[in-house]
């Protein structure tokens, strides 16, 4: 099907872009378009106005900030995947963006457009929200900053507001090791999350000193395991205590059956995928 007609504006500069967001009723940012353009297509979305911010030269950059990296509106899924700086300070995000969609989707999707986004069972939110992103949110008004934890709101709606624009995502450097596993909707790690969970663990002498757990496919949206968090700090991370904090996978989240799982097998993956994540993790922060 085609989409309903609609104007096109593709700005040079990101104030261009913003002062048109702010002024055009219903228009929608456009990134890479791998979820926009599908939705528009089935018209359960038709915005009056889309604003294209692929032109916008410096929103492309993965960049080193001494105590974060900051990674552009404009920044793909496969560099996500593949930049040094991801790999070694967001591993479980450059996971997560390592098994989104195929290679087509990962050369023209966006990381922040991913999160922008927030579909209930994409990756790279749980990432984001296991390695304690913050997210850049600008508006006309200036900038604002949104912790990763409080970004998803519910299906298909972040914190964002009609006239922001997600500019960046700041990860912090905070020391600490990272791993994100899933079960993807066709088996292994192929497409959406039936469930999935990133850890992050920093380790100080044999003691899980901090940690953070992402859950995604599970609830009404990416969220933190704040159960399974809380379990394993202060912990040994030993065997024993990464099952005792997976029993906790679920603890304050509203669990959603839908087509690829019932309450009891999602409520069963999320504690499966906790555990992993959590085992990945502490081997690399051990290592
Ligand atoms: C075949 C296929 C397979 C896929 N498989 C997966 C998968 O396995 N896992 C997964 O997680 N995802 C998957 N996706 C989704 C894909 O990763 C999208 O690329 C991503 O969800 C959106 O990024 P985008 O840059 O394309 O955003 P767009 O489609 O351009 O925009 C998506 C939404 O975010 C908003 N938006 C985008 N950028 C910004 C910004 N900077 N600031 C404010 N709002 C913004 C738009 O207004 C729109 O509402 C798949 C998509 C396809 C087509």
């Amino acid at each position: 099907m085609y989409p309903r007609p609609f104007e096109y504006v593709a700005p040079k500069t990101l104030d261009e872009a913003l002062a048109a967001l702010d002024q055009t009723e219903g228009a929608k940012v456009i990134s890479g378009g791998m979820s926009l353009l599908g939705l528009m297509k089935l018209r359960l979305l038709s915005p009056g106005t889309l604003i294209d911010i692929g032109r916008i030269p410096e929103l492309d950059q993965i960049e080193d900030r001494d105590d974060h990296i900051a990674i552009g509106a404009l920044v793909t899924h496969g560099m996500t995947a593949s930049h040094a700086l991801t790999t070694e300070h967001a591993t479980a995000l450059a996971q997560a963006a390592s098994w989104t969609g195929d290679v087509q989707v990962r050369n023209r999707g966006t990381t922040c457009g991913s999160l922008a986004h927030a579909d209930t069972a994409a990756d790279q939110p749980a990432g984001a929200i296991a390695c304690g992103a913050v997210m850049v949110a600008r508006s006309v008004g200036g900038d604002r900053e949104i912790a990763a934890a409080d970004f998803f709101v519910d299906a298909l709606t972040s914190a964002l507001e009609p006239n922001e624009i997600l500019v960046e995502l700041r990860i912090p450097k905070e020391g600490g090791r990272s791993a994100y596993d899933k079960l993807g909707r066709r088996g292994g790690h192929s497409d959406y999350a039936v469930a999935g969970a990133a850890a992050w663990v920093r380790s100080d002498n044999g003691t899980v000193a901090d940690a953070r757990i992402g859950l995604t496919g599970v609830g009404t949206a990416p969220s933190l395991a704040a159960g399974a968090t809380e379990a394993i700090i202060g912990s040994d991370g030993s065997a024993e205590a990464i099952a005792a904090a997976a029993e906790r996978a679920v603890e304050g989240v509203t669990v959603l059956e839908d087509l690829y799982g019932s309450e009891e097998y999602k409520t069963h993956l999320a504690k499966v995928y906790v555990a992993r994540a959590l085992e990945q993790a502490l081997a690399l922060a051990r290592s």
